[in-house]
C-alpha cells in the first residue's frame, strides 16, 4: 500500500491511497464512523431548570456539543476497572453549568460549561443551548463518557468520512478540436483552456460526473474519464474531538485487532471441524 497526504490541517485530512481494494477502504471508513471513540455528554442532572425548554430537550442539545477527547486519559465505561454505572475519574468527567439571566434575556452557549478537566472542553464555544429570560435559571450537573459512533451518532468523531476512486482523464489531441465545452461545463473547474490545448490543471478535484465526456461533440468523444483501479481518494472531516490523523491511526489499530480476532475465530472454527 502506498499514501500521500494530499492535504492535512486542524481537523481535515484528504489522502492518496494506491494498492488496496474497495472492501479495505471501505472498512477504514465504517471504523472511523462506528468504533473510534470520543467524549460526549452521556447524562445530565438537572438540578434548577426555569426556562421554557423542556430538560430532556436540554440534556439532548448538550449530548450533541462535541467534546475534545483525551483518549490516552479514559477508558471506554465497558472496560474500566470501576464496572460502576455511575463511572469513575478514569471513565467520567463532569462539567457543570450555572447560568443565571440577571440583565435580561440571553442566550446560554456551550462555553459557560465548566469542566473537571481542561482537555476536555467543547469543540466550539458558541453552540446555543437555551435561551434564558430574565431572572430564569439553568443549574445542571452533566456527565461525558467515551463512547462509540455505532450506539449513537454524538459519538461519531467525524462529520464527515468518505472515500472515492483515484479520477483517470484522457484528451485525445487528434480528436479534439479546442472547442472548450468541456471546460465551461465543468462544475469542479477540472480543466483549463491554455491556447489551443485542453489540460488537466486539477485533477483530485474531479467528481467522475462524466458531464465534460456529455458535453464533447466529436465522434468517437475527445475526452474520457475513467478511473485508476485500487486507488483512491480518502476525505475525514474531524468533528474537532480528535485530530484527523489520531483517528485514522486509531481506526487502523481497532481494524487490525477486529481482524485478527476474525482469523483467530476462523482457525479456531477449522481445528474443531478437523
Ligand atoms: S467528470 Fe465532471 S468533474 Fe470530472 S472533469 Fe469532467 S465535468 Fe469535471
Ligand atoms: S469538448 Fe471535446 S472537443 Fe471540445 S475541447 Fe473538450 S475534449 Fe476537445
Ligand atoms: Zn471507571
Amino acid at each position: 500500500m502506498e499514501i500521500k497526504v494530499l492535504e492535512k490541517d486542524d481537523k481535515n485530512m484528504r489522502l492518496w491511497i494506491k494498492g488496496v481494494d474497495v472492501p479495505y477502504v471501505n472498512a477504514l471508513r465504517r471504523v472511523i464512523i462506528s468504533e473510534v471513540p470520543c467524549m460526549a455528554i452521556d447524562e445530565v442532572v438537572m438540578l434548577e431548570n426555569s426556562s421554557i425548554m423542556q430538560d430532556e430537550t436540554i440534556a439532548h442539545r448538550l449530548g450533541l456539543v462535541p467534546l475534545k477527547t483525551d483518549l490516552d486519559s479514559y477508558n471506554l465505561p465497558e472496560d474500566c476497572k470501576c464496572q460502576s454505572e455511575f463511572g469513575c475519574n478514569l471513565c467520567r468527567v463532569t462539567l457543570i453549568l450555572d447560568v443565571e439571566a440577571k440583565e435580561g434575556t440571553r442566550s446560554v452557549y456551550s462555553g459557560e460549561l465548566v469542566s473537571e478537566n481542561k482537555e476536555v472542553t467543547p469543540v466550539s464555544d458558541t453552540i446555543p443551548i437555551a435561551k434564558l429570560a430574565k431572572e430564569q435559571k439553568l443549574r445542571l450537573e452533566a456527565y461525558a463518557r467515551l463512547g462509540k459512533g455505532k450506539n449513537h451518532a454524538k459519538w461519531q468523531p467525524v462529520s464527515m468520512c468518505a472515500y472515492k476512486y483515484f479520477p483517470k482523464i484522457q484528451i485525445s489531441s487528434k480528436h479534439c478540436d479546442s472547442c472548450g465545452k468541456c471546460v465551461d461545463i465543468c462544475p469542479r473547474k477540472v480543466l483549463a483552456k491554455t491556447g489551443d490545448k485542453i489540460e488537466v490543471k486539477d485533477l483530485v478535484a474531479c467528481t467522475l460526473c462524466q458531464d465534460c465526456v456529455e458535453a464533447c461533440s466529436q465522434d468517437p468523444k475527445a475526452i474520457q474519464v475513467g478511473w485508476e483501479e485500487n486507488t483512491f481518494i480518502f476525505s475525514l472531516e474531524s468533528s474537532g474531538a480528535l485530530k484527523p490523523d489520531r483517528i485514522l491511526k486509531e481506526a487502523v489499530r481497532i481494524l487490525d485487532r477486529q481482524l485478527k480476532e476474525f482469523e483467530g475465530q476462523i482457525k479456531v472454527k477449522k481445528s474443531e471441524e478437523s
